[in-house]
């Protein structure tokens, strides 16, 4: 074969760096094939250091690279995630809260309980249709200590500290994985005539060539960005947060209830996550610095956080919402924070990381003249995968009442995607449906568009669809059926703060 590809070089050594390195690592078998792993990264330049809110699809890359659940669960303070709970954001006023639990709605794909609800509305319609937010409520785990790694009785992802997180990745990639590790930064990053990448040069060691470049730089897009001067799309115009505002907190003493759940709740100018480690909470405010100042949002998040603002110690961190206009140019692919960045609201970019990785890690050929063929469908997928994101983030907003500049500006049909906007006047009539998501790259199925858009009192008009409201006894059962594994599981799910605790000495089982 003629230019083949078997030196990767990864620059930045943050969560995607890591991540990325050990995904592909994995797939390549490194200690027995050809290919070879080098991941450079800089000791001056540090990670973003935030990003504490993973999805389920975290626990199939973890034990696919080969992580103990035990191990991640202890190195990296981190707790179980069963989804998000939105306080706050459709009035604003006491009460206003509903959650998108991560199991799907009872009989979700077969039969849709959605017009049978909305007909009985008795309780809100997550916690009609799926068992859930009543675990989210009594702050229990969605697994028990018998229980095998990365299975559980409910849906669930995780919270984790971010720097533990790539110290875990970092030190099993390079002692179980086989991958080179170089600390150094990068000076320049040079091209070849046709525009590829031949080789970075380094403040102190000596050059790195390689056949394929995997840029995890962060914000600054070394390599995609400024070196092959990929463009920026800024989407800063549809998602107008810029800013954030990052602390830890202790617990109160170590019985205080760790939520199983991110609380993201409303504010005059954006939002406030809220994310329970096992050993601490991580709160941020997320918000638009055009619509408040530094100053007053920090006070807002002291007052969230119940200190003084003189002994606020927040982390604070700019960013413009947007992506690359390309991922992967001839034979560099960004993946992280240098391919993009949206507001961390339902918490997309780990997993993008997890799914570009992977992509790469199937699809990366074996020399370099296929390389335009598959960076092309590449580009494809995550194009749409990002504007799905956008458009999943924006309806959030678009359906919110609260009357603040920044929530009126949120909402404004000028700022909306189209296609959203094509959605909702459909799904005014019709509830959100399987077919109205039919791309194959989906990134957030129908059952998180009815948990956000019931949840937020969205209205449908079922009366041109009155044929399909009749089989009722049907949903009557479904309806119990919900309710029993409620009882049930809230009877035999141990306390989440309980399990953390009994998990420092005890092991869930190897699957
Ligand atoms: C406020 C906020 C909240 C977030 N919350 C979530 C969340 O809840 N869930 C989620 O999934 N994601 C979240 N994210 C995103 C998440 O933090 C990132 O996707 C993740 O940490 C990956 O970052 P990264 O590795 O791309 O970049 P970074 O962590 O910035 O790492 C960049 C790396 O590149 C290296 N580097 C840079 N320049 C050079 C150079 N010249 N030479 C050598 N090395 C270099 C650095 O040393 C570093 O190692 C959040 C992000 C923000 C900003």
């Amino acid at each position: 074969m003629t230019d083949p590809i078997q030196s990767i070089v990864i620059v930045g050594g943050g969560a995607a760096g890591w991540l990325t390195a050990s995904i592909l690592a994995k797939q390549f078998q490194l200690k027995t094939s050809e290919i070879s792993i080098t991941l450079i990264e800089s000791s001056d330049i540090p990670t973003v250091g935030v990003g504490e809110g993973t999805w389920p699809t975290m626990r199939n890359t973890l034990r696919k690279i080969g992580i103990d659940e035990n191990t991640f669960l202890r190195q990296c303070n981190a707790s179980f995630k069963q989804g998000n709970q939105f306080v706050g954001w459709h009035d604003g006023q006491e009460n206003d809260k509903y959650y998108h639990p991560f199991s799907a709605p009872q009989a979700h794909g077969k039969f849709d309980l959605s017009p049978y609800w909305m007909q009985q509305a008795k309780q809100d319609f997550a916690s009609s249709v799926c068992f859930q937010p009543q675990l989210c409520e009594l702050n229990l785990a969605p697994k028990g200590i018998t229980d095998k790694q990365y299975q559980g009785q409910a849906n669930y992802g995780y919270h984790l500290d971010a720097g533990k997180f790539s110290q875990l990745l970092k030190e099993h990639a390079i002692d179980n994985l086989g991958v080179s590790h170089v600390i150094d930064t990068v000076e320049h990053v040079s091209l070849d005539k046709q525009g590829y990448i031949e080789q970075i040069q380094l403040e102190n060691l000596p050059s790195i060539s390689g056949d394929f470049f995997v840029d995890c730089t962060g914000f600054s897009s070394l390599l995609l960005g400024q070196a092959m001067g990929v463009p920026f799309i800024k989407k800063s115009d549809c998602l107008m947060t810029d800013r954030a505002l990052a602390v830890q907190l202790p617990y109160d003493n170590e019985n205080t209830p760790v939520a199983s759940h991110t609380k993201s709740v409303a504010q005059s100018c954006g939002w406030i996550w809220d994310i329970g480690l096992n050993t601490r909470r991580g709160i941020g405010y997320v918000y638009a610095s055009e619509y408040t100042t530094t100053a007053q949002a920090k006070q807002t998040l002291a007052d969230y956080v119940g200190v003084d603002i003189a002994k606020l110690n927040a982390k604070e961190i700019a960013f413009t919402a947007g992506h690359r206009e390309k991922f992967w140019h001839k034979n560099c692919v960004a993946i992280g924070l240098s391919a993009g960045f949206l507001e961390p609201l339902e918490a997309a970019a780990l997993m993008l990381i997890e799914i570009s990785a992977d992509h790469v890690a199937q699809k990366l050929p074996g020399c370099k003249s296929l390389l335009p063929i598959v960076a092309d469908r590449f580009n494809q997928d995550m194009s749409t995968r990002w504007n799905k994101v956008i458009e999943f983030l924006k309806l959030h907003y678009v359906l919110s009442k609260r009357e603040e500049p920044f929530w009126q500006a949120m909402r404004a049909s000028s700022s909306t995607p189209e296609s959203l906007t094509q959605q909702l006047k459909l799904w005014q009539y019709q509830p959100p449906h399987e077919y109205d998501f039919s791309s194959a790259v989906e990134t957030f199925p129908a059952a998180s568009y009815l948990y956000v858009l019931y949840g937020m009192h969205f209205q449908t008009d079922l009366s041109q669809r009155d044929h399909l409201v009749s089989q009722q006894d049907i949903a009557e059962k479904l309806f119990q059926l919900n309710n029993q594994p409620t009882t049930q599981l809230s009877q035999r799910l141990p306390d989440h703060r309980t399990l953390l605790t009994q998990l420092q000495s005890h092991s869930f089982q190897k699957i």
